[in-house]
C-alpha cells in the first residue's frame, strides 16, 4: 500500500507517546494562559484588533498577490520603515512569517561555495534555511563563540553564522556581542532570529541586537516575527538596504510568496506603534519571568533563569511532562510542553511565557498549579 510506512511510524510514535494533536482554543477560554507567545498581552488589545480589521476593510481579506506584483500595499511600507526605525536598522522587509523570512535570510545570504555556521540550538526555521542554502553547514556547539571562531577559520569565501538570539525551548540568549566579534575577525555576517527578543530585550523591546550593541552594524542581518510580542502574524529581515534589496530580488520566499495579509499588517503596525507609547510592557515581561522563575526554583523546580520572557522547567521524562501539563490544564492553567522531538538533547520540559499583563494574583496561581501537579 502506497502509504502504509505512514501508519507503520504512527504505531511506534504511538507506542512512545508522543503523538500530537489539535485542539481547538475556545475564544474565551476560562484558562490561565502561560503557553502561549503573546508576551505583551496585544493578541487581544482593541487598538491591534482595531488595526486588523480596519486594514482588512480597507485592502481586502488578503494581499491577493505576491509582494512583487499586486501584494504590496502602502502598510507594508509603512510598517517596513517603523520596524526599521524601531530596531535601528537600515531598512526591513516583510514576510509571510517568520519561518519565511528565516528561509529567506540564510538561503539568501549562503550562495554556492560558502559557509553556514548553526548553532546547535537553532530553531527549526534556521535549520531549514540551512539545509535549503547552496552552501555547505558546520553545526556548532551552543552558544560558543568560540566554536564559532574555530569553523570560519577553516574557510576562505563568503561565511555567515547563524543564531537565535533567545532560544525557544531553554529561553536562554546566545552571546551576541561576542558572536559578532568572532565573525567580524573572519569577514563573515551574523544572521540572527529575534523572534523571542523583539518586544521584550532591549531599550522598549528594542530587541537583543539592539540591547547588545548591533543595531545598524553593516555585517548583521536580524529576523523577527510579528507573532510573538507584536501579537499579529508574519516575519520581517532586518538589516543594511543592500541586504534588503538583495532579499527582494533573490529570497524565494518573499519572490514566490503571497504578502503579508493586510489584517496581519495592520495589526503588527499597531502593536508596534502602541509599544513605543507603552515601552514598559518589555521590562514587565521580563520582571514577570525573572519571578516564576526565582519562585519555581524556590519551590524545588529546575528552571533555567531566563534571560527573556520564556521559562523552562524541566520535567523527569516525556511521559511526566506530557501528565503534567495535562494536569495544569485541568487545574485551569494553559502550559506549554516540549519532548522528543521536538528537543534535541531528549529532555522534555513544561515550556512557560511570562506575559507582561499577568497580574501578582495570577502569578501566585500558576505556581501554586504547577507546584500542585508536580509529578
Ligand atoms: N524563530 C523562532 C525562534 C521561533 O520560535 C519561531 C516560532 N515558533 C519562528 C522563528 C517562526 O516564526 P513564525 O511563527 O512567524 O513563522
Amino acid at each position: 500500500m502506497a502509504f502504509g510506512w505512514i501508519d507503520e511510524q504512527a504505531a511506534v510514535r504511538r507506542r512512545a507517546g508522543l503523538v500530537r494533536t489539535l485542539r481547538p482554543r475556545p475564544a474565551e477560554s476560562p484558562l490561565l494562559d502561560l503557553a502561549s507567545n503573546d508576551y505583551l498581552g496585544l493578541a487581544r488589545h482593541p487598538e491591534i484588533t482595531e488595526g486588523a480589521a480596519e486594514a482588512a476593510r480597507r485592502w481586502g481579506g488578503g494581499a491577493t498577490g505576491s509582494r512583487l506584483v499586486t501584494g504590496t500595499t502602502e502598510l507594508h511600507g509603512e510598517l517596513e520603515r517603523e520596524l526599521a526605525d524601531f530596531t535601528g536598522f537600515e531598512a526591513a522587509l516583510v514576510f509571510s512569517s517568520g519561518y519565511a523570512a528565516n528561509l529567506a535570510a540564510v538561503t539568501a545570504l549562503a550562495p554556492h561555495g560558502s559557509l553556514v555556521v548553526s548553532d546547535a540550538g537553532n530553531h527549526a526555521s534556521l535549520i531549514d534555511g540551512c539545509r535549503l542554502a547552496r552552501g555547505t553547514t558546520q553545526v556548532v556547539a551552543h552558544a560558543d563563540p568560540e566554536a564559532v571562531r574555530k569553523a570560519l577559520g577553516t574557510h576562505a569565501g563568503p561565511a555567515v553564522a547563524v543564531s537565535d538570539t533567545v532560544f525557544s525551548v531553554d529561553g536562554d540568549a546566545a552571546p551576541l556581542a561576542e558572536l559578532a566579534a568572532a565573525c567580524r575577525e573572519y569577514g563573515a555576517g551574523l544572521v540572527v532570529d529575534d523572534a523571542h527578543g523583539l518586544g521584550v530585550l532591549g531599550d522598549g523591546g528594542r530587541g537583543a541586537p539592539y540591547a547588545a550593541g548591533l543595531a545598524g552594524a553593516p555585517d548583521v542581518v536580524v529576523t523577527v516575527t510579528l507573532s510573538k510580542s507584536l501579537g499579529s502574524q508574519g516575519g520581517a529581515v532586518l538589516g543594511p538596504a543592500h541586504v534588503i534589496d538583495h532579499l527582494v530580488n533573490a529570497a524565494r520566499t518573499f519572490i514566490f510568496d503571497t504578502g503579508l495579509a493586510p489584517a496581519a499588517t495592520g495589526a503588527a503596525l499597531a502593536a508596534l506603534r502602541l509599544l513605543r507609547r507603552e515601552p514598559e510592557r518589555a521590562a514587565r515581561a521580563r520582571e514577570v519571568a525573572r519571578e516564576l522563575h526565582t519562585r519555581l526554583t524556590a519551590s524545588g523546580h529546575e528552571a533555567v533563569r531566563p534571560d527573556a520572557a520564556v521559562v523552562s522547567v524541566r520535567a523527569p521524562s516525556a511521559d511526566q511532562a506530557v501528565r503534567w501539563a495535562a494536569d495544569c490544564r485541568t487545574a485551569g492553567l494553559a502550559v506549554g510542553c516540549f519532548r522528543p522531538p521536538s528537543v534535541p538533547d531528549g529532555i522534555s520540559r513544561l515550556r512557560l511565557t511570562a506575559r507582561a499583563d499577568l497580574t501578582e494574583g495570577q502569578i501566585d496561581r500558576a505556581v501554586g498549579i504547577i507546584g500542585d501537579t508536580r509529578p
